[in-house]
């Protein structure tokens, strides 16, 4: 057993922001952000985010108790007010899809910003991807 708390994805993401300066995608994060691919600090805001992360429902992981999260930032600790379990509501893993240019397949990926060489499980063809 460990210490740490559990941790619930949230449903909640940032809206698609590409860097200002190299147009390459941020990730999907509200506050500073360092593009990746020119290293420009970015500040990104969203207030319909943050109003939607406040008022995210989430299950608590030991009592099912619904609770809402009340805190505009991800990720977040929150403690059940009926078990008083502490647990963590982390940041959504946004995917996307890309279609593989020889056969046509759905892959579903991590974005990360720049471009990268993937291979396709379907065809095993190699292609690029930038984002
Ligand atoms: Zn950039
Ligand atoms: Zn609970
Ligand atoms: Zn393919």
């Amino acid at each position: 057993m460990s210490d740490e708390p559990v941790e619930i994805e949230s449903k909640i993401a940032p809206p698609n922001i590409n860097c200002p300066h190299c147009d390459s995608m941020l990730s999907h994060r509200l506050g500073e952000i360092t593009c990746t691919v020119c290293t420009a600090v970015v500040r990104v805001d969203h207030k319909p985010t943050r109003d939607d992360w406040i008022d995210e429902k989430v299950s608590c992981p030991s009592c099912t108790k619904v609770l809402r999260v009340g805190v505009d930032e991800r990720p977040c600790a929150l403690r059940c007010s009926a078990c008083e379990t502490v647990f963590k509501v982390v940041r959504k893993v946004v995917k996307v899809e890309v279609t593989c240019p020889s056969c046509d397949r759905q892959l579903r990926i991590r974005p990360r910003a720049g471009t990268r060489k993937l291979t396709c499980p379907a065809c095993t063809d190699t292609f690029n991807v930038t984002f």
